[in-house]
């Protein structure tokens, strides 16, 4: 959830009803220009953790025509619009072979890792359904998942991903596993610290098992499929892998629009073969429409961004992609080396685990210095940093732009530590006893743990939601 979200006066007017007559060329260029100008953190200026992963201009144009081309164009009708099927048809072929996928691989295009992670889950409950008769369908999974498991009615089971390697609990997963069980889900890596779990061991499970693992590579996109070729460590390189490599491993989520840089709305869920996705799909044929059929969530798709992703990863190319990985990786490597080696840095924060790709997470090591207070004074330096809850932490998803800000990113936490710990050494030397004051992100991420602080979170949460519909 965004930190902070100003919720800004009207450029001209509040719209409220259509305009009586549509406004000319001019004045929606104008309004357009101002909308996209309002005020805001400045990814542009690379201080945004994700959101922006690419945002080169010549791309983005690139990425504009594509779109415009293809506008109108709909993949629910192949016969219309066939150069999107083909399009779509190629993508999942690139991102499944980056993946390692067998000969016989499937997939779809998807709008988002959400919506792969959906569909990835439905696609298991009903092959349990199907072929042994699983009525109580139950998820083992270590996070996220969530909404699918709510969605579906399928119960989710986690398991702890324990210091100091924070990986999810291969222990733990083992126990959990019954005769109920439909998917096991394993990271790659994970969202919060950036961590790849133990997917050989997981892999093993699934297959000792005969129960399908789903690897969430949304995040890991098209860094961790990369990683080797661009000179870096490649998590259990040594054992196999984390991708279809792995025997136990049926499914992938991949977001093309994360590191495949492809525009916003665009993700491919793989399948190790074509029984594994068929269970995805909807089909109806005896309405009265027609006979229909539907390969995921959506009915209607938009081909604009079909022809948007695939002329990204067109243009791109291996080389592209290999070159974005040693600079992505390459800066989060530097912050994390700066880390653990400057010392301002090191005698006030840690990071967590031993993250492999681009994602980097760190937390104060001493109970003077709050994490969160280091959150709102880089927020206060217009950095917009991720903080994250139980324990608190701080993470940054290195981007292209975050990758060309990293030495600005670096001597602002350097200063902003040294300020804070200055303050805390001042408040002792006058004897203030007084309580520590936590800064908004500790409220806004309240971390209490008890039930009734975690409904004001939730209420809270609504009413964020609320707000972002507000004219
Ligand atoms: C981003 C992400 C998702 C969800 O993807 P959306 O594209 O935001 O729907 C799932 N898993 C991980 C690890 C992610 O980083």
């Amino acid at each position: 959830m965004a930190q902070k979200l100003a919720i800004q006066g009207p450029i001209s007017k509040k719209n409220l009803s259509l305009p009586k007559e549509g406004w000319d060329l001019e004045r929606i260029e104008a309004e357009l220009e101002d909308l996209r100008n309002l005020d805001h953190t400045r990814w542009e200026d690379g201080r945004v953790s994700g959101a922006v992963y690419h945002g080169g201009s010549e791309l983005l144009e690139m990425q504009t025509q594509a779109i415009g081309k293809f506008s109108v164009a709909n993949p629910i009708h192949p016969d219309v619009f066939p150069g999107v099927r083909k399009m779509e048809a190629e993508i999942v072929a690139m991102i499944l072979n980056a993946f390692n996928g067998p000969d016989d691989g499937a997939g779809v295009t998807t709008s988002g890792g959400t919506e792969s992670i959906i569909m990835a889950c439905l696609a298991a409950r009903e092959k349990a359904a199907a072929e042994r008769g699983i009525t109580s369908p139950e998820i083992t999974a270590h996070a996220a998942f969530f909404k699918a498991a709510n969605y579906f009615k399928i119960k989710l089971h986690l398991v702890s991903c324990p210091a100091p390697e924070y990986k999810a609990s291969v222990p733990e997963i083992r126990r959990l596993i019954n005769r109920n069980t439909v998917l096991l889900v394993a990271s790659a890596p994970n969202y919060p610290h950036g961590i790849v779990d133990d997917i050989p061991r997981i892999s093993a499970l699934a297959t000792e098992h005969g129960i399908p693992l789903h690897v969430d590579c949304c995040l890991g996109s098209l860094i961790i499929a990369f990683l080797k070729k661009s000179g870096f460590p490649s998590p259990y390189e040594k054992e196999g892998g984390f991708d279809f490599r792995q025997p136990g491993v049926t499914s992938i989520s991949v977001d093309t629009h994360k590191y495949a840089f492809a525009p916003k709305g665009s993700s491919v869920l793989l399948y190790r073969n074509r029984s594994y996705r068929n269970y995805q799909y909807f089909l109806l044929p005896d309405w009265t429409g027609g006979a229909y059929a539907s390969p995921s969530m959506a009915g209607s798709r938009p081909g604009s961004l079909i022809a948007g992703s695939w002329a990204t990863l067109m243009r791109i190319g291996e080389a592209g992609y290999i070159n974005s990985c040693q600079q992505i990786v390459g800066a989060a490597k530097k912050f994390e080396t700066t880390i653990l080696t400057n010392p301002v840095l090191n005698s006030h924060i840690g990071i967590i685990g031993h993250p492999l790709a681009s994602v980097i997470a760190f937390t104060s090591r001493n109970n003077e210095l709050e994490t969160y207070d280091i959150a709102d004074a880089m927020d206060a330096r217009g950095w917009h940093l991720n903080s994250l809850q139980s324990p608190p932490a701080i993470h940054c998803a290195f981007t292209l732009p975050t990758a060309e800000a990293i030495d600005s990113l670096i001597s602002d936490l350097i200063e902003v530590i040294t300020e804070l710990s200055l303050r805390i050494e001042e408040r002792k030397e006058s004897g203030d006893q007084s309580v520590h004051q936590s800064g908004k992100s500790a409220v806004l991420y309240g971390v209490g743990g008890s039930i009734a602080d975690m409904n004001t979170v939730s209420q809270f949460a609504e009413g964020f939601l609320d707000t972002l519909y507000k004219v």
